[in-house]
């Protein structure tokens, strides 16, 4: 079956064509380990993770490599074990903070059904590639020495901006370019740097004495070419990446082994915000993967819920995560579940599950295609999709346990889903299912008013606590 994948390169969707059938070769840009993943990094995890899945079915488990970078230099990682183990000294502390956010990581994104990628190689075990790397740059004159700095100059590359479709009077203007009295030019960025005293830091490139350590964008050209060759099929990250992180990867990359591509097909997955406004820790609606496991909206919630709920909309477009749609997605699997687990399974997923994943992973029409199965009662080829997908279709592995004292506005988030639920079911006519709804919250001690609003006509439900 034939794949189509949009690329953000051609800016178009295109019939997907391996290099080789033999090795499928994937990269996606990893976490930066000092911190629990919230749910936007987990958002390309699940993304490519169905990727991942899709390219194994049709080439063949063996013949597709799924690299995930863990980056674990980085300021962010410094900063945290100074915070968090200012007993110890620094790099027995970096070790600390990356080995302990590493391991919940893994444990969040198993969680969620994610396979592990084949590889996931980690940047201070490529110092020397990163190294060998910017001494090639440096020699061909891509790159340049200043006050113990390699920076890139972007002058040397042509199609710099290819990737983002700006021009570089653009990306100067709308960038927040910090320019360092080193740079030749704005544009240019950091391959190498020194490191401050106490910080970790190895030999340098480029022929500088003082020890230094690498820039980020370095770190992902340098284990991609590693792990899958100068040239390799499908690159993919956040949306947020596409500038400066992957422009900075194509730049290096393409110079350093003097490619015309760095990867034949980029994709990026949307933005995510919460309830309609941007996720942000000022904003109080910062939703960490290990939240929703341990207790979000009055539940500890099952890693597969959090993965429907992801795929409902597709990934090229912005996410809007809601306890609603959280809540929606659960019961959906729940309903699913109930049938095919004690049915068999199909030999293979449907070929109308196929197709709409083929497409640019049209998981929306997947879905559809999923509730049609099982309102035709197909249940084994419905258990065969799940499986595909990543679900387990076991009821015993989805079930929510309620957390009476979970973080966030709790008791008022489940009231406001119940009702939400209540109001959809309203809606479908289905009237006994709202006055189930009702009679739950009623012995949780809400009343509920339902009012039609003298404007509009739209039926409104408000709702108090019962004396
Ligand atoms: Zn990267």
């Amino acid at each position: 079956m034939a794949i189509t994948l949009y690329n953000t390169l051609t800016r178009g969707k295109e019939a997907f064509e391996p290099l080789d059938p033999a090795r499928i070769r994937m990269y996606v840009c990893g976490p930066t380990v000092y911190d629990y993943a919230h749910i936007g990094n987990a958002r390309p995890v699940i993304v490519f993770d169905v990727l991942f899945r899709l390219l194994r079915h049709v080439y063949g488990s063996e013949h597709v490599t799924y690299v995930r970078n863990v980056t674990d230099v980085d300021d962010k990682i410094n900063a945290r074990a100074a915070q968090d183990y200012p007993d110890l000294k620094l790099n027995e502390a970096i070790r600390k903070v990356t080995e302990k956010t590493e391991a919940q990581f893994r444990d969040d994104m198993h969680a969620l059904g994610a396979l592990d990628p084949t590889v996931e190689p980690r940047a201070t075990e490529h110092i020397g590639e990163m190294r060998t790397m910017i001494d090639r740059l440096v020699a061909n004159g891509c790159a340049y020495v200043a006050e113990n700095h390699v920076l890139f100059h972007v002058a040397s590359m042509p199609e710099y901006g290819k990737l983002s479709g700006r021009s570089l009077d653009e990306m100067i203007a709308g960038a927040r370019v910090e320019v360092a009295p080193y740079k030749q030019d704005p544009m240019d960025f950091v391959l190498w740097k020194p490191s401050k005293p106490g910080e970790p830091s190895w030999p340098s490139p480029g022929g500088i004495e003082m020890p230094g350590r690498p820039g980020w964008h370095i770190e992902c050209s340098a284990m991609s070419a590693a792990h899958l060759g100068d040239v390799f099929d499908i690159h993919g990250g956040g949306i947020d990446l596409v500038f400066p992180h992957h422009e900075n990867e194509i730049a290096q990359s393409r110079c350093a082994h003097g490619t015309q591509v760095m990867a034949n097909v980029w994709m990026h997955n949307g933005f995510l915000q919460v309830e309609g406004q941007k996720m942000s820790k000022s904003l109080g609606n910062f939703i960490t993967v290990h939240d929703l496991l341990t207790g979000w909206h009055r539940y500890a919630w099952p890693g597969e819920a959090l993965r429907l709920n992801m795929l409902r909309t597709h990934y090229r477009q912005p996410l809007d995560w809601t306890a609603a749609g959280l809540d929606e997605a659960h019961k959906t699997l729940w309903d699913w579940y109930g049938d095919v687990e004690n049915s068999a399974l199909a030999p293979d997923a449907p070929s109308a599950v196929l197709e709409a994943l083929s497409d640019d992973l049209n998981t929306p029409k997947v879905i559809t295609e999923l509730h049609k199965l099982h309102r035709a009662g197909h249940f084994e080829e419905l258990r065969a999709a799940l499986a595909l997908l990543g679900f387990s279709g076991e009821r015993a592995r989805i079930e929510r346990v309620p957390q009476g004292d979970s973080t966030g506005s709790a008791d008022t988030g489940e009231v406001d889903v119940l009702i939400a639920a209540r109001s959809a079911a309203r809606q479908a006519k289905d009237f006994k299912e709202a006055d189930r709804i009702r009679a739950q919250l009623e012995a949780m001690g809400i009343v509920l008013q339902d009012a039609k609003d003298p404007k509009t006509g739209e039926l409104t439900t408000t709702w108090e606590v019962a004396r």
